[in-house]
C-alpha cells in the first residue's frame, strides 16, 4: 500500500550480519560425549503412544534417545529442570543461537533467567538433510506446537489428543499437577522429526511429509537433570493436517542411557546463567550486593 522510495533497491541490498555468531558460543567437546555414550547401557525406556504424550527423567550426563520405533512419526518435545518447573526450554533463544532447526552439536537452552544448556545434540540420524530445494529441514524450533485453542479459534471443534494437551496429561500424570495448572508449563518445543520451513515468497510456516523412517533417531545428552514430556503429534508424519485423527500414527520411543562410570571428559553440569539480574535498578540503590538474586540462587530456593 505504501509508496516505494527512491532507494528502496539499496535499502534490499544492505547485507545480513549473522546475530549470533557460531564463535560466540563455546563448543560441547561431541567427540567426548560420544565416547562416554559409547560406554553408556540402557537404564530405561517410555513408548509414547500415538496422539498421546509421556514423560521421562534423565538425570545430569546421562543421554536419551528419542526413535522412530514402527513408523513416520513426528513428536513435540518439552524439557525442564527436574526440580523447577520454571526453568524450561526456550525455542526462540534456541533459535536465534543455532538456527531454525537443529542438528548434532546444537543445545536446548532454558529460560530467562537461567539460561545454560538443557541438553545436547549427539547423534541425528537425519543430519544427512540439510536443507531442501523448499527450504525446509527437520527436527524445528519455528513451530510452537499443535494445540486445542488455535484449533477451537479456526474451527470451533475441541479436539484434546493436541500436542499441548498431550504434552499437558503427560506432565499432570508424572507430578501429580492438575491438569490445568500442568498446562501453564507447557512451552514452545523442539519440533523431533518434523519437517517444516517458511515459503520464500509469502514467508508462510509450512510442513511437509517427514523424511524420518523406522529406526531413525536423535539422541542427547541432558546436560542438567531433565524431566521431559513428548506428544506423539496427531499429525504423524505431518504430510497434510493435524489436530484431528486422521493421519497415520505411530508410537515413539524414549530410552535413557547412563554410563556405569565416566561422565565425558572435562564435563559438568553447566551452572544457571550469571548475570547478576540487576536489570539497572541497583545503580540508584545503596543495597545492591544484597538484593540481588542470581539464577543459581533461585534454582537452589526451589529446590
Ligand atoms: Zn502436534
Amino acid at each position: 500500500m505504501s509508496g516505494k522510495p527512491d532507494d528502496a533497491e539499496v535499502r534490499r541490498s544492505v547485507k545480513p550480519v549473522i546475530v549470533y555468531g557460531s564463535d560466540a558460543l563455546q563448543t560441547p567437546d561431541i567427540a567426548a560425549y560420544r565416547i562416554a555414550r559409547t560406554a553408556a547401557e540402557k537404564i530405561g525406556e517410555r513408548i509414547v503412544a500415538p496422539r498421546d504424550g509421556g514423560a521421562f527423567r534423565v538425570a545430569a550426563g546421562q543421554f536419551f534417545r528419542i526413535s522412530c520405533m514402527e513408523g513416520t512419526q513426528v513428536g513435540d518435545l518439552n524439557l525442564w529442570s527436574a526440580n523447577n518447573l520454571s526453568e524450561h526450554f526456550y525455542s526462540g533463544k534456541t533459535r536465534a543461537l543455532h538456527g531454525t532447526h537443529l542438528d548434532t552439536g546444537d543445545r536446548l537452552w532454558s529460560c530467562l533467567p537461567y539460561l545454560r544448556p538443557m541438553a545436547t545434540i549427539v547423534h541425528d540420524t537425519l543430519d544427512w538433510y540439510g536443507f531442501d530445494m523448499f527450504g525446509g529441514g527437520v527436527h524445528d524450533v519455528i513451530g510452537t506446537r499443535c494445540d486445542p485453542y488455535t484449533q477451537h479459534l479456526l474451527s470451533g471443534n475441541e479436539y484434546h489428543h493436541c500436542c499441548h494437551s498431550n504434552l499437558a496429561r503427560a506432565l499432570a500424570n508424572e507430578t501429580g499437577l492438575p491438569v490445568q495448572q500442568a498446562e501453564l508449563h507447557v512451552h514452545d518445543v523442539l519440533n523431533v522429526f518434523m519437517c517444516t520451513g517458511f515459503t520464500r515468497d509469502t514467508g508462510q510456516y509450512f510442513m511437509k511429509a517427514s523424511p524420518a523412517r523406522r529406526g531413525d533417531y536423535i539422541e542427547f545428552l541432558a546436560e542438567i537433570d531433565l524431566l521431559g514430556a513428548l506428544s506423539a503429534c496427531p499429525g504423524g508424519d505431518c504430510s497434510s493436517t493435524h489436530s484431528s485423527d486422521e493421519a497415520t500414527c505411530h508410537p515413539l520411543l524414549v530410552e535413557v542411557f547412563a554410563s556405569a562410570g565416566e561422565s565425558p571428559e572435562n564435563w559438568s553440569p553447566p551452572l544457571p546463567n550469571g548475570y547478576s539480574r540487576g536489570h539497572g535498578i541497583q545503580e540508584n540503590a545503596a543495597s545492591s550486593a544484597t538484593s540481588t538474586m542470581s539464577p543459581k540462587d533461585l534454582s537452589r530456593s526451589s529446590e
